[in-house]
């Protein structure tokens, strides 16, 4: 199906499944396949699937090294990959982006090397009780090995960040902020700008956690005022084992190497080495070549639907899904109320329901959701929840697929008699 006939506001999410193999499979309830679960990694199209095969059977070649052809041309293909992320996230310069393998690559990187560099005893980071694990273990190991204070900025009742209590926190002039654009455990969208403001008005530098925004809204570092940008391509729509880094330019310059060997060096010498200009500097040893043209397939192919239009369309559909929920007995909805600030992540509880009974119930109807604790333990202590049911929707998923999903949730309730 053609994209270019979806930029409309909001979409027909199920015309666009004809792009997805994933979705031609039998499931074995005999249903389709209802997939609620984009969160924690996306399907493919078939344009992304067939990029990685063209890239590996036509360009194929190790990058920035060979004086050949085919290396010419996979190398322009490749830094053709980085150009594209660059646009997609509003960075001033495609020399910002380095390639990792994923977001939790591209936070360890920050950790390690700007933290390790300009992190002492005494200092203090802050963090957000909100975080995805990924985005608060690399910051609790800089702390243990520094002597840093680590905090946490709290959450409200409602699933938001706490302004005032980050507000009061920055007072103590933190080094660094280190907080997600949206909760993939409670779907929050955080005012980032906002965030922003203060924290650089307080001397701190901000790590955007963006796993969970880049795929579904326009995202523009510049107009976020963020200092570092993490991402992950399998959750938009491209391979895994590809992710990026942005960074300032300034800071990224003046960053020690992360992992040090092959590609990421100017000379090497037996006693001593200087190295490549970033971001070669960060990305050592051979890097996911076809993964990035899957990832600049993704990228066209999210452009091509418009990022305006996806998020009005997740919004259409977070606001659908919301309401249904709320009209059920028994079904908690957490996370905020309003649909400018909850992305198309539904985190739930049912009463009298552990929520792996809830997926595999849901398995049996043919919707596939995600249950646990999201990677966000301090999430689920925050509201005394051992676990919560998360359904996320993306460009594929329409109104049949939010019905399946509130009548998924009778059938658990009917099943386990507490409707
Ligand atoms: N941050 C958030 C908010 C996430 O949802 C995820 C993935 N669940 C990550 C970071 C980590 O992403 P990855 O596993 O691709 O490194």
């Amino acid at each position: 199906m053609a994209v270019e006939q979806l930029r409309r506001d909001v979409f027909d999410g199920s015309a666009l499944r004809a792009d997805f193999p994933v979705f031609d499979r039998p499931h074995r309830s005999g249903l389709p396949l209802a997939f609620l679960d984009s969160a924690a990694s996306a399907p493919k199209p078939r344009s992304v699937i067939e990029a990685v095969a063209d890239a590996y059977g036509h360009h194929y070649a190790n990058v920035h090294r060979g004086i050949y052809e085919l290396s010419e041309d996979a190398t322009a293909r490749f830094e053709g990959a980085r150009r594209a992320v660059a646009r997609f996230i509003g960075a001033p310069s495609d020399r910002e982006i380095v390639f990792v393998r994923n977001a939790t690559e591209a936070i360890n990187l920050v950790a390690f090397s700007w933290g390790r560099t300009n992190v002492g005893a005494g200092d203090l980071i802050l963090s957000t009780q909100m975080e995805h694990h990924a985005n608060l273990v690399p910051w609790q190991q800089l702390a243990t090995e520094t002597g840093a204070r680590l905090e946490y900025v709290a959450i409200t009742d409602d699933g938001r960040l706490d302004l005032d209590d980050l507000r009061a926190r920055l007072a103590q002039r933190p080094k660094l902020l280190a907080v997600g654009h949206v909760s993939n455990a409670l779907g929050t969208i955080n005012p980032i700008e906002e965030v922003s403001r203060l924290a650089h008005d307080a001397g701190a530098l901000v790590v955007l956690d963006a796993a969970q925004s880049v795929p579904h809204m326009p995202v523009d570092v510049t107009r976020l005022g963020v200092d570092f940008l993490a991402l992950s391509g399998h959750k938009m729509l491209g391979p895994s084992g590809i992710g990026a880094l942005w960074g300032r330019r300034e800071l990224l310059e003046a960053m020690p190497p992360f992992m040090t060997g092959g590609s990421m060096i100017s000379k090497v010498t037996l006693e001593g080495t200087t190295w490549a200009e970033v971001p070669l500097k960060f990305e050592a040893g051979t890097p996911a070549i076809a993964e990035a043209a899957g990832l600049h397939a993704a990228i066209d192919y999210l452009e091509g639907i418009g990022m305006d239009a996806v998020r009005a369309h997740e919004r259409f559909l977070f606001e659908q899904a919301r309401d249904a929920l709320a009209a059920l007995p028994g079904v908690r909805l957490l996370g905020p109320e309003s649909a400018d600030e909850h992305a198309a992540v539904l985190s739930f509880v049912i009463d009298g329901v552990h929520p792996h009974d809830v997926a595999t119930v849901f398995d049996h109807h043919g919707v596939a959701v995600r249950a646990g604790h999201h990677c966000a333990q301090p999430v689920m202590a925050r509201y005394d929840l051992p676990a919560t049911t998360r359904a996320s929707l993306y460009v594929y998923n329409d109104l049949d697929d939010v019905e399946r999903l509130v009548s998924a949730i009778r059938a658990t309730q009917t099943l386990f008699g507490t409707a």
